[in-house]
């Protein structure tokens, strides 16, 4: 009988345990899996996921995905092949869960639900018979030294895991699927970095992803509450001699805070600004152009228009039918233009003034806001540590590990949920697949 123990019932862990049972049951090798969660029930997270309804894959082609992960793509290769959205997807409707497809293409439950995703993976965890510990933490994994055949193989080999309650269990293979340290309050509090970390394998630094974004600019503040739509949004880096790079640019949604930007276009950026922050470039700049769909001449001709009709009106009287009513003080206000001016004194400068300020009103980043707000963590295991293969860690035998603990995130729209289906199964059927050996630990 292979002994198998999955710490963390999150996404990944849930789907890992389901993958090493169903290999068991596939193979005729007989496997105990059991999942040790700290929580008081399963999937936490995944609960509060898509805003209760739980985005949980996407419907586009799988070999897209890839153009939507923002770390480490190439070690998704073989995971995404192995375990695809419509292997989720067909799992959900197996178990009863029907699923939709929505604008982006992105996949839910047809009940706007989560708890019928999260009731999906329970109705096939129980067929299968892996048992659940809830109320269950995890404090220490407990390896033995082993002697690898191959010179450059691991030296040491898992042996379990020590409970915080003191107890100790052992298992043949030990799947860690602790998540990351985004919304702590679900669970994951990075107890997987602790872990990964006594046991000498290399981390890369964690930084909140998907989250709102702070700016250096004062006035901002002066927009809080403020809507955008069908906004286009350009992250760039500043580089010597003034030159810029690209690293983002899309159009949709965001809101302005009391704190800078957030909503879902500032949310994708975000992503990139940790990333530029890991590489120590902190030299960031947000440019909103409000008016997307006009080139700045069109921007220019529209405007003109509004000043020809409104010719003896104060100039903040002007531009009410272009923009929202409490942009108009605060780019006046940047424009540096008295709102007082007659519209017939303003001069064509000072109007392409206002247009290039309207095409491209600029914020310098600050920084991101904290983990409790984060969807996602950036960093985590170096993926180098992790055979892509099985997810077996290179330098301790039989552990293995799936989901947000590893340096994997990808932009919104059930990308992250998926990297967490993907590894959890090819994690889960690899530890019972492996070698089987006894650990020797006592109970
Ligand atoms: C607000 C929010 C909305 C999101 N919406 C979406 C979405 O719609 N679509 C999408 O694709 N992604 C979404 N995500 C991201 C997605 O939830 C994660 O990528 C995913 O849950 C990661 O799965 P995981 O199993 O690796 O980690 P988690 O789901 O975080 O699970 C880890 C589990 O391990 C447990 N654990 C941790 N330490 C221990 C320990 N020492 N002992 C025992 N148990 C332990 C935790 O309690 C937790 O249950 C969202 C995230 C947030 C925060």
């Amino acid at each position: 009988m292979k002994n198998i123990i999955v710490i963390g019932g999150g996404a990944a862990g849930m789907m890992a345990a389901i993958s090493a049972a169903s290999a068991g049951l596939e193979t005729g090798r007989e496997v105990s899996v059991k999942i040790l969660e700290k929580n008081e029930k399963l999937g936490k997270k995944v609960f509060i996921t898509g805003k209760g309804r739980c985005n949980l894959t996407n419907g586009i082609p799988m070999e897209d995905f890839f153009d939507k992960v923002i770390s480490n793509k190439k070690f998704l290769y073989g995971a995404f092949a192995s375990f695809t959205n419509q292997d989720i997807i067909d799992l959900m409707e197996e178990e009863g869960t029907k699923v939709k497809e929505e604008r982006g293409n992105r996949i839910f439950p047809v009940s706007d639900h989560s708890s019928d995703v999260i009731g999906a993976l329970k109705r096939r965890l129980n067929k299968l018979g892996v048992e659940i510990c809830n109320h269950t933490c995890v404090k220490e994994i407990v390896t033995l030294p082993y002697d690898s055949p191959d010179a450059k193989g691991p030296c040491q080999k898992v042996a379990g895991v020590i409970l915080e309650d003191g107890r100790k269990l052992s298992c043949d293979s030990l799947i860690l699927a602790t998540g990351g340290k985004s919304y702590p309050v679900t669970g994951s509090s990075g107890d997987g970095y602790r872990f990964a970390k006594k046991l000498g394998i290399e981390l890369v630094d964690t930084y909140p992803a998907l989250v709102p974004i702070t700016v250096k600019e004062e006035d901002a503040k002066d927009l809080q509450g403020l809507a955008l739509k069908n906004v286009e949004l350009k992250l760039s880096l500043l580089k010597a001699g003034g030159k810029e790079k690209i690293l983002y640019e899309n159009r949709g949604e965001m809101l302005f805070a009391h704190f800078g930007l957030t909503g879902p276009l500032v949310l994708s950026a975000s992503s990139y600004v940790a990333k530029e922050f890991s590489r120590d470039h902190r030299d960031l700049k947000i440019s909103l152009d409000l008016k997307p769909a006009l080139s700045f001449e069109q921007l220019d001709k529209r405007l003109l228009r509004e000043f020809e009709e409104n010719q003896n009106r104060n100039f903040s009287n002007s531009l009410d039918r272009l923009l929202p009513k409490t942009m108009i003080p605060f780019l006046i206000e940047r424009s540096g233009l008295s709102p007082y001016k007659k519209v017939n004194l303003i001069t064509k400068e000072e109007r392409e003034g206002f247009v290039d300020l309207m095409k491209n009103l600029c914020f310098s980043v600050s920084g991101l806001r904290g983990f409790n707000e984060a969807i996602i963590t950036q960093g985590g295991i170096k993926v180098k540590e992790v055979n892509p293969k099985t997810m077996e860690v290179k330098k301790v035998k039989d552990l293995y590990v799936a989901g947000e603990v590893l340096d994997l995130d990808a932009v919104t729209g059930g990308f992250n949920l998926q990297i967490a289906w993907s590894t959890g199964y090819v994690a889960g059927r690899s530890a019972l697949l492996s070698d089987q050996e006894e650990s020797g630990l006592d109970e």
